[in-house]
């Protein structure tokens, strides 16, 4: 039989003062741990940045035995089990990037009491089931929890076998956290894990001290300059989507003076765990990265999160963005997008990997996404309603509500460009990309435009009342609001059913004004 750890701390509040020096509970944590502690089941929807930790690190000293962390987060498992160490707590892990001698043991120390938490990756789950039932468990604390959710933006197969916590050890307590969690999330998580008897804790998603701001992309370098710029000597991240732009914006921000280090998986291990280390130790660092970078970084004076593309989902924007501002202090979460960012999104998911359901999910956290950054609503009003949270008034903290965008009736404008595509398409049986579209509506008689004969369109030349970047502004809303879709592999434009109303004078179409625009349209024809 296995020797039962010493519990390490007789009462919460005890533990947190004497391992972690702080004299209060936050929040619902005092509710959550007590929860657990009294061997029942919590789910707990937390913001980043909540202090969702704890709520498993303490029962885990309080309750005999140990505390079972199941975390995807295996590069950050060695660091975590440091931090606990050096305030004294027993940590340890078992992951695949472990010798069999390590492994062992840790499995030693595991079965004679010795170990407070134990970090284990799903992926080994199965395989320890064996060595979990001969030790004592105090609990089972599933981290990243959404991360079970087959709707969500960040399923893991593994996570799906967690379901056997529930039926191999029924009498152990379990917590599933995660700082992303829309009603549907919410509800597969306690599908998918059996959680129908928690207790569910929703603390409020809202980071007031974040000024949120979306931008139209015209020239993002200097639109990214000046924000940094605004924030002499501190800390930030600016997020890119492909390895290529980390490194390329990396090394522009280097010329520019300013200590920018990049991070993305194809980078060497060591380059990677020295440049987040410079992040993390050195003051005034801006990480360059892709969405690799940040899962379980806790710095807390990060002063800034730019975009420099637009994220998959409003989920990835929030766990992103929460990454600004832990301290309290003002931060800025600040993405600039543009009709390209659109374009290649809506591509990437009809040509990625995945069934018709899981692209439909995919389009749905999309147009979500595009929905906030379109909006002319507060920010923090539409992306806290997205989580379920409303009621609160415009906050006074955010572009929309600093300066209101301006919106215009902008049905004529769709208007030509709808009849523009659908007269390329009924009268010559052509697709083409924005580039194009607004070339015609700019009458500009380009190589292209000669060689295709569309000088002879009835359409070319007529948009002349708008310059260059305002048509692919509008372009880009016909696209965020579902009156245009991108189709094929060139990316082409095309009616939705819903064109069909705005064409047919049923329907108006509201635009916002575009905040930066160019009025300097190339060589445009009036005719
Ligand atoms: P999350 O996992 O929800 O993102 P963490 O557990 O990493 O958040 O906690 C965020 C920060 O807040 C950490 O530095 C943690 O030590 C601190 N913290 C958590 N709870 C408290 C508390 N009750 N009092 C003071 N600081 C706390
Ligand atoms: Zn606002």
């Amino acid at each position: 039989a296995p020797r039962a750890a010493p519990p390490t701390a007789s009462s919460p509040l005890e533990a947190l003062s004497a391992v972690w020096g702080y004299d209060a509970f936050r929040g619902d944590q005092a509710e959550i741990i007590d929860t657990v502690v009294a061997g029942g089941d919590a789910l707990v929807l937390m913001p980043t940045g909540g202090g969702k930790s704890l709520c498993y690190q303490i029962p885990a000293l309080v309750r005999e035995g140990t505390g079972v962390v199941i975390s995807p987060l295996i590069a950050l498992m060695h660091d975590q089990v440091e931090a606990l160490a050096l305030l004294g707590v027993r940590a340890a892990f078992l992951n695949s990037t472990q010798s069999a001698a390590e492994r062992r043991d840790t499995e030693e120390r595991l079965l004679t009491g010795e170990i407070d938490l134990l970090y284990l990756a799903p992926e080994r789950l199965t395989a320890a089931a064996g060595l979990l039932d001969a030790a004592r468990i105090a609990l089972f604390a599933i981290d990243e929890a959404h991360c079970v959710a087959q709707w969500g933006h960040d399923f893991r197969p593994d996570y799906l076998g967690l379901s056997m916590l529930h039926e191999r050890w029924p009498d152990v307590p379990r917590i599933a956290l995660t700082a992303t969690a829309t009603e549907a999330t919410r509800a597969e998580i306690v599908t998918n894990l059996d959680l129908g008897d928690a207790r569910v804790f929703v603390s409020s998603f809202d980071r007031p001290n974040i000024q949120y701001r979306i931008t139209p992309k015209a020239q993002a370098r200097p639109q990214l300059l000046r924000l940094i710029e605004s924030y002499p000597g501190e800390a930030g991240i600016v997020y890119c989507l492909s390895r290529a732009s980390v490194e390329r914006t990396a090394e522009w921000l280097a010329g520019q003076g300013h200590a920018a280090l990049p991070y993305h998986a194809g980078l060497p291990a060591q380059q990677r765990a020295a440049n987040q280390s410079r992040f993390l130790r050195e003051e005034g660092v801006i990480m360059v990265a892709t969405i690799a970078f940040g899962m379980g970084i806790d710095k807390p004076d990060v002063r800034f999160v730019a975009h420099l593309d637009l994220p998959k989902s409003v989920e990835g924007y929030y766990q992103e963005t929460g990454r600004a501002g832990r301290d309290g202090l003002p931060s800025t979460a600040w993405l600039a997008y543009g009709l390209q960012d659109v374009v290649q999104q809506r591509r990437m998911i009809a040509d990625g990997e995945g069934d018709a359901q899981r692209k439909r999910a995919q389009s749905l956290h999309l147009d979500a996404m595009l929905a906030l950054c379109e909006t002319v609503r507060c920010r923090r009003q539409q992306l806290l309603a997205y989580f379920g949270e409303s009621g609160a008034g415009p906050c006074g903290n955010c572009d929309t509500c600093l300066s209101p965008p301006k919106s215009f009736d902008g049905t004529v404008p769709a208007q030509k460009v709808m009849s523009t595509i659908l007269r390329l398409q009924r009268e010559r049986g052509q697709q083409f990309g924005a580039g194009h579209l607004v070339d015609i509506l700019l009458g500009r008689e380009t190589e292209r435009m000669v060689k295709f004969r569309h000088t002879e369109l009835s359409t070319f030349g007529i948009g002349t009342e708008l310059g260059d970047a305002e048509w692919r502004g509008v372009v880009r809303q016909l696209l965020a609001q579902g009156l245009l879709q991108v189709q094929g592999e060139y990316g082409v434009l095309a009616l939705t059913e819903a064109a069909a109303d705005v064409l047919g004078g049923r329907r108006e179409v509201m635009l916002r004004i575009e905040p930066e625009r160019s009025r300097a349209p190339r060589a445009a024809k009036a005719k």
